[in-house]
């Protein structure tokens, strides 16, 4: 692989020092003193050396924001006030936008200029876009009929409250992004939080923390503990202290935090894994949908949960569209994330490297044959080259099971009763897209389709202002938009005799 281009001076010295825990507003080393590295994926070395907090230090951190949730400034401060301070963190994220992607491309591996043209605006936008709900949580008047008082009135109200102190375990594949819808809406409800970022990507999380401060943000408000999983994440979700959790990563540790979270029967919500189909039919643009499907899956190296990984073409244009997708996996350039010319950057880690090559291997023994790709690149990097697999049958595990990498596998359709029965057959149901020129066609196909998301013409599109989540074992609750502000709030109804 060619040398990357070297980083700006602030963000080397941001993320070549060590980290710190964010509790109540100073950063402190964990209670045990334990650090961990994290790796820069496009060459294995060692980036920065993390607080590996445990669950001494959540429970500290949990104790934080519940004293910031009681007694704090926050729970006292007017809605204005909340939504001007999440304003700043906006404008705070766009005034660092150069070094906050920096920081994702080395700890990630993603492409610089993808991660400065869509995680870091995204991240924005986001805030911004929640300053605006802080306002606007209303409740509502309501007349209410009482069968067993006749005569008698009232009047009622409902109040939407915060939940109270919110624990919220995020993902490696967008650092920041994933920090900010999760902070976002807990945030313009008044909730406060225990944050804990994936062990792979710390560094523009714990840098967000400093923003947020700088922003006016109080302290215990928003508590950052780094650490692993199995320890700092597991005592997050058990805690007695915390009264909602919210995840985002793999359906597999989904199923645990429900476990953990009915110690007290704190709310859950969970964003999980996907297989999302991405369907063309013979009458679409084909050049578009072929350049949509490369994109739908290729994007930040297929490491998203909503990748079109399931490629479904009708059966006429098969050969053409696998074809075409296969000639653009070829084209992409692959290289470090900080090479301006790169369109894919490394795998995030050695295990979801060894993880992705193992689907390869596994499909490759079951007769799938890739049109492109199927390998492993040589290099100190966690780099897989784009790959396209047809002669696959639906029960391959490489069509089953979320592969989370750059995998798309093909397979033929004849009508749409048949592609909906194929695109349903899936634990998961999270995404889907649609190519046509027939709009009543993908409007009918979109009602059918058991996916929080349908894109029509078009793939991958996020917005702070669209619900974003999982039908089936891909998630409970949505991300994003109005919808995602009921996850932070509890419903009170008042009732006063007149
Ligand atoms: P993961 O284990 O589900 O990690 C997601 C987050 O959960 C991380 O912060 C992780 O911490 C934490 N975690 C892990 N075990 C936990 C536990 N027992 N209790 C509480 N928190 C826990 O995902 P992964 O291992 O990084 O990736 C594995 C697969 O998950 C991927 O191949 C992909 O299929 C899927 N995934 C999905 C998404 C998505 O957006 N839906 C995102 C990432 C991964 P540590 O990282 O510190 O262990
Ligand atoms: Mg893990």
């Amino acid at each position: 692989m060619a040398i990357a281009t070297p980083v700006a001076e602030r963000t080397r010295h941001f993320s070549s020092s060590a980290r710190a825990l964010l509790i109540n507003g100073e950063f402190e080393q964990a209670s045990s003193g334990k650090t961990f590295d994290t790796v820069n994926p496009a060459s294995g070395e060692v980036l920065a050396s993390i607080a590996e907090g445990d669950a001494q230090d959540i429970d500290r951190a949990v104790r934080a924001a519940r004293r910031a949730f009681e007694d704090g400034p926050w729970s006292r401060m007017t809605p204005s006030e909340r939504g001007r301070i999440m304003h700043r963190i906006g404008d705070l994220i766009m005034e660092h936008a150069d070094e906050l992607a920096e920081l994702d491309c080395l700890d990630n591996g993603k492409p610089l200029t993808i991660a400065r043209a869509a995680d870091i605006p995204l991240a924005a936008d986001l805030f911004w876009y929640m300053a605006g709900w802080a306002t606007k949580l209303n409740g509502g008047t309501i007349n209410p009929s009482v069968p067993y008082m006749p005569g008698a009135e009232f009047h009622a109200y409902s109040l939407r409250e915060p939940v109270g102190v919110v624990g919220q375990i995020i993902p490696w594949n967008f650092p920041l992004l994933m920090a900010a819808w999760k902070l976002g809406p807990a945030l313009a409800t008044g909730c406060t939080v225990v944050l804990k970022p994936a062990e792979q990507t710390p560094l523009s999380a714990v840098r967000l923390g400093e923003l947020m401060l700088e922003a006016g943000l109080p302290n215990g408000v928003v508590n950052i503990v780094t650490g692993y999983g199995e320890t700092a994440g597991a005592a997050l979700a058990a805690h007695p202290g915390v009264d909602k959790i919210a995840f985002t990563g793999s359906t597999e540790v989904g199923k645990l935090i429900a476990k953990a979270a009915t110690g007290n029967l704190k709310k859950v919500s969970l964003e999980l894994g996907g297989k999302s189909p991405n369907i063309i039919f013979s009458d679409a643009d084909i050049p578009a949908a072929i350049a949509g499907a490369a994109m739908g899956i290729f994007f930040n190296q297929g490491e998203v949960c909503s990748a079109g990984t399931r490629l479904y073409v009708q059966q006429d244009r098969f050969d053409e569209v696998v074809e075409g997708v296969a000639k653009a996996a070829k084209a992409v350039k692959v290289g470090p994330g900080m090479n301006a010319d790169t369109e894919m950057g490394p795998l995030v880690s050695r295990e979801q490297f060894e993880r992705v090559t193992g689907y390869l291997a596994k499909g490759e023994q079951a007769g799938n044959r890739a049109l492109a790709g199927g390998h492993a690149i040589d290099g100190p990097g966690y780099f897989v080259e784009p790959t396209v697999l047809v002669d696959t049958k639906p029960d391959d595990v490489v069509v089953r099971e979320e592969i989370f990498g750059p995998v798309i596998v093909a397979l033929p359709f004849s009508d749409v009763d048949d592609l909906a029965r194929q695109a349903n057959d899936s634990e998961y149901g999270l995404a889907a897209g649609v190519w046509t020129k027939d709009i009543s066609k993908a409007h009918k196909l979109a009602k059918r389709l058991k996916a929080g998301t349908v894109w029509v013409n078009t793939y991958n599109v996020y917005s702070a202002e669209l619900p974003f989540g999982g039908f089936k074992q891909s998630g409970w609750g949505r991300e994003m938009g109005e919808e995602v502000l009921s996850n932070y709030l509890e419903t009170k109804s008042v009732i006063v005799q007149l």
